[in-house]
């Protein structure tokens, strides 16, 4: 896919990517980063200020991935930086409880319908423990996950899931990877997503034996595929009839598809809630913080109180959860506003620019979450998300690149803005789309 990749300066880029692949696989820490679906070099990144990202060989780019969602305010944001800067000076970690940890908590209870919340340093690691929980609270094994939900990476949920997996292609439903052994993905069922008929009937053959049912509040690993009117209160009613535990994924969503995530597009309004949730991303305000919580009967058997064991050397880390309030505490509804105008004036000026250069597609949202699908219709599922023209992608992403605009070097995620996406960072993105959309066409 050599022939997508940008013609913008990069040689320092390329000189550290050479040398990172002789001391990391790949030569990155998490794959999508490496830019093998886009093919080209991935910008090594120097610093990061407001909507823009400096790369090491002197170029600025519109942050489009805004680290995968967490950074809600932009990049270094001045009060987070004091926040963090201060809890520094105090020393970095002490492995005892400490005054944030109680206060991001409780700004979660506040926001969220979670009675308790125990953190964790990533997301990944919060949906396990939820699953653990579920499993440990009910007495059951069997876990329901929807096929292009990622969760992390989780073995028991590395089964047909979406992100990376997406991007690299495996669409099984037994183990998305080697390495995870067929006995880790036997107890998880996975269903089609938006799928109401595949469900009832998965809980009438094992509703006895389903510990739980855990699906991203909106789908954003497969791009952004909203959940059908009513389908999470379906599937939180159907869990509730059959004694199992309806955990929903929230580590992208959360307070950033809304301040109060995608439940409060869906549950705040239509008046019910998860038994457990998870969150990461824009609660780590850019540290490495996530957390799941749920009803406090549930909760309490969580090791002390209860016997299902659960810990982390670095969970609920003092600059962590420093991090996480100060953003969080910043996220006020003029940022949801703001995000929200943002995103509607990209969304419309990507559809005309692809619409005028005739290239198929389907720009879908979930609250101030987004993406771009490059195909024929709306996308409701994950067969729907592969069938994309991820060629197609790669030259509109290398173009935008070119043009100052970094979005995910992928097809199969969403573009994130931030509060401190302003006129000028926009503006930029505008004028970069109609040259992307046609050199997608060709
Ligand atoms: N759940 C969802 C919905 C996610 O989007 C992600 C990461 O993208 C995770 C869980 C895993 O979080 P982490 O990468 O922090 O382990």
């Amino acid at each position: 896919m050599t022939s997508a990749a940008s013609t913008a300066r990069t040689a320092r880029s390329s000189e550290l990517f050479a040398r990172a692949r002789t001391v990391t696989p790949g030569g990155v820490n998490s794959p999508v980063r490496a830019f093998d679906a886009v093919g080209g070099t991935p910008r090594f990144i120097r610093s990061a200020r407001g909507a823009w990202l400096t790369d090491v060989d002197g170029n600025d780019y519109v942050d489009l991935i805004c680290s995968w969602g967490p950074m809600l305010l932009g990049h270094a944001h001045p009060e987070v930086q004091r926040a963090v800067t201060e809890a520094v000076s105090r020393g970095t970690s002490y492995g005892t409880p400490t005054v944030p940890e109680v206060e991001l908590a409780s700004e979660i209870v506040a926001r969220t319908p979670v009675e308790r919340v125990r953190f964790t340093s990533s997301g990944t690691e919060a949906t396990m423990s939820a699953i653990r929980l579920a499993r440990g609270f009910t007495g059951r094994d069997v876990v329901v996950k929807f096929a292009g939900c990622y969760h992390g990476h989780v073995d028991s949920l590395l089964a047909a899931a979406g992100s990376g997996l997406a991007t690299f292609g495996n669409p099984n439903a037994g183990p998305s990877t080697p390495g995870v052994p067929s006995s880790s993905t036997d107890l998880t069922l996975v269903l089609p997503y938006n799928d109401t008929a595949a469900v009832a009937a998965a809980f009438a053959e094992h509703g006895d034996r389903i510990a739980c049912l855990v699906t991203e509040a909106a789908a954003g690993n497969m791009g952004v595929v909203p959940p059908d009117p009513g389908f999470n209160r379906f599937l939180a009613e159907t869990c509730a009839r059959h004694g199992a535990l309806f955990v929903s994924d929230e580590v992208m969503t959360g307070f950033r598809a809304s301040r109060q995530g995608q439940w409060g597009l869906d549950g705040a309004v239509e008046g019910w809630a998860p038994d457990l949730m998870t969150f990461g991303k824009v609660m780590g305000g850019g540290f490495p913080a996530a957390a799941f919580g749920g009803r406090a009967d549930v909760m309490a058997h969580l090791s002390p109180e209860g016997s299902v064991y659960q810990a982390g050397t670095l969970s609920g880390n003092p600059v962590a959860t420093t991090a996480g309030l100060a953003t969080l505490r910043l996220a006020t509804d003029e940022v949801y506003a703001h995000l929200t105008a943002a995103g509607e004036t990209i969304k419309e000026a990507a559809a005309d620019a692809l619409t005028a250069a005739g290239v198929p597609h389907a720009v879908q949202s979930t609250g101030t979450m987004f993406s771009v699908f490059f195909t024929e219709g709306p996308v409701r599922d994950f067969a729907g998300a592969s069938g994309q023209d991820v060629a197609a992608y790669a030259a509109f992403f290398h173009a935008m690149l070119d043009a100052g605009v970094h979005l995910p070097p992928s097809a199969y995620e969403g573009w994130f803005l931030s509060a401190a996406h302003d006129d000028r960072a926009v503006q930029t993105v505008l004028d970069a789309l109609p040259a992307a959309a046609r050199a997608a066409a060709s």
